[in-house]
């Protein structure tokens, strides 16, 4: 997705309206069009990055700033008992807008947002394998 066609450089240049919340040089952050909680928030940096490790890290800092400062304003607001945050990466993970952005999701008890989490346990010797795999691809 080229940045002219990207929603989310739209709302960053005001040509789409968003339900703003914050906003500075780098980031902007506004409500979720169609929230799965009360107070759904995206945090986008101002720049057009697709994926999370394509970001430079002064970029991915002043993001991690933001999310910790709005998460804690939207769950005051709302009362939420605590919240998510999820940066989905690629088509396979869910992502459907190819500009960074972290959702920050209020949460509370019984609210059944993430029903499914599909833990299960390593084989004899797969998780010594994984962690030497990916280090060495650092
Ligand atoms: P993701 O699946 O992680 O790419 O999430 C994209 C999110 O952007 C979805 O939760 C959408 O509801 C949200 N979204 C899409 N268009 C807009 C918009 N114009 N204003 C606010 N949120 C939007
Ligand atoms: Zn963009």
């Amino acid at each position: 997705m080229s940045k002219n066609e990207c929603i989310f450089c739209k709302i960053v240049i005001g040509k789409i309206p968003c339900k703003k919340i914050y906003e500075d040089d780098s980031v902007i952050a506004f409500l979720d069009i169609r929230p799965v909680s009360d107070g759904h928030t995206l945090v986008v940096p101002k720049a057009h990055f697709e994926r999370l490790h394509q970001c430079p890290p002064e970029v991915l800092g002043s993001i991690g700033a933001c999310v910790a400062k709005i998460a804690q304003a939207v769950v005051g607001a709302v009362g939420g008992g605590g919240y998510n945050v999820l940066c989905n990466n690629g088509r396979v993970a869910g992502q459907l807008v190819d500009h960074v952005h972290f959702h920050i999701i209020p949460r509370n008890e019984g609210d059944e947002v993430f029903t499914r989490w599909p833990a299960y346990e390593y084989e004899q010797g797969r998780a010594d394998e994984l962690a030497v795999k990916i280090s060495e691809n650092l």
